[in-house]
């Protein structure tokens, strides 16, 4: 059964899906993933090089070490795609499909909000976590704002992990009695997912880490060392953690079929882009209101090569039903995870150290797991 499939991005959502499908698809599906940079990146690591604990060089692997053979990899950037006439171009050299996957991810933009690039520190690109790093190794004692600066971005909780974490690096450091921590947020409290907020807030009170709610960032006031919010209040400090809003990288962008930010309309259960039988979307380049999260990408790439092949050879569609579940580290070496869907909420157990060995572990055992996609 000869079908062409391109897969464009080669982060979680894009190999799973090309490593699925070379376990399920009939002989004769021809497999391209197509990847502007031909490396995998484990981006959960990035949370952890601001404070030495990793490189972000360690996080990454080439791609075509961890597809299977059946998969071709072109390492190429996507500069355009004709969704009526199939074709996928970069820089002038055209590939054509049957099949299109769409895994491109998605990108802080900080310039989103002004000044915000120069003012404030992020850990969400390996380059960011670097200048972070030497940020925080800088630093002798002062005010500290780490938060939200706008939505959507990667991994709802990560700002929160990284607050813990920064605690307890200024207690090695020695630091910490000569530091004020503030944790600000849009969100009325500290975390959207209800179950997760008395986690989250006994972990605050017990850390001192002071929460400030309703803080939609508006500007940045770089040289003053300012955040101004839409109601006009402001923060002042000595270092910004911020993490800016995301929006869909360029060549989703400009399909022009996306939101205002260049998520792609994606169609909660079969995954397919609205409008397009043969095009999916997967990971975070979606508009789903599921968390840009590893485990969500992974779930639906399960889906879009399922869907794939029950297309090729005349089957039912299967449904994403909205899965996701993250392990969250909340300080004192302890853990806890958040698993639901778009109709079950999370029942978060108590933190626990079973947990945070299990997310630590991770950063090893990824390579042996989630790029298989054995299931
Ligand atoms: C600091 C941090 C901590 C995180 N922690 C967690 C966590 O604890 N748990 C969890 O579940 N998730 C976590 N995540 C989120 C998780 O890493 C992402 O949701 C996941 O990587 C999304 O996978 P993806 O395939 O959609 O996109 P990505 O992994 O970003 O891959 C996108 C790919 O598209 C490629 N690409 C982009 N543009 C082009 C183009 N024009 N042409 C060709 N290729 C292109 C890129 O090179 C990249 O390889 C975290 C993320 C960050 C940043």
């Amino acid at each position: 059964m000869a079908a062409k499939v391109v897969i464009v991005g080669g982060g979680v959502g894009g190999v799973v899906t090309a490593n699925r499908l070379a376990l399920l698809a009939p002989e004769g599906v021809q497999i391209t993933l197509v990847d502007a940079t031909g490396i995998h990146t484990y981006q959960q690591g990035w949370l952890y090089v601001p404070f030495g604990e990793v490189e972000p060089k360690q996080l990454q692997k080439r791609l075509k070490s961890i597809v299977y053979d059946r998969v071709k990899v072109i390492t190429k950037p996507v500069t355009g795609i004709d969704l009526d006439n199939k074709v996928v171009n970069m820089n002038g050299e055209r590939l054509t499909y049957d099949f299109l996957v769409l895994a491109t991810g998605c990108e802080p933009n900080p310039s989103e909000i002004e000044g915000l690039a120069e003012g404030s520190h992020h850990f969400h690109t390996a380059d960011a976590a670097i200048k972070l790093r030497e940020a925080l190794a800088n630093f002798e004692g002062g005010k500290i704002v780490v938060g939200v600066g706008g939505l959507p971005y990667k991994c709802p909780p990560s700002p929160i992990e990284f607050a813990f974490l920064l605690h307890e690096h200024l207690i090695r450091k020695g630091l910490r009695n000569k530091t004020e921590l503030i944790y600000a947020t849009p969100l009325p409290r500290v975390f959207h997912i209800e179950p997760l907020v008395p986690i989250f807030e006994e972990r605050f009170e017990r850390f001192g880490i002071k929460l400030s709610p309703f803080f939609t960032l508006e500007t940045f006031d770089p040289a003053n060392r300012r955040a101004i919010s839409m109601d006009g209040t402001e923060l002042n400090g000595d270092l910004f953690v911020l993490v800016p809003p995301h929006c869909g990288v360029e060549c989703a962008r400009k399909l022009g079929i996306g939101d205002a930010k260049g998520f792609l309309p994606t169609e909660r259960n079969t995954l397919q882009v609205q409008g397009q039988e043969q095009v999916y979307a997967v990971g975070d380049c979606t508009n789903l209101t599921t968390p840009k999260a590893l485990t969500a990408a992974q779930k639906q790439a399960f889906i879009v090569a399922e869907n794939i092949v029950a297309q090729i050879t005349g089957k039912e569609l299967v449904k994403y039903k909205g899965q996701v579940g993250c392990v969250i580290e909340v300080g004192c070496r302890e853990a806890t995870v958040a698993s639901f869907d778009y109709d079950n909420p999370p029942h978060p157990p108590k933190p626990n150290k079973a947990l945070f060995q299990q997310k630590r572990n991770m950063r090893r055992l990824y390579w042996q797991i989630v790029p298989t996609a054995l299931g």
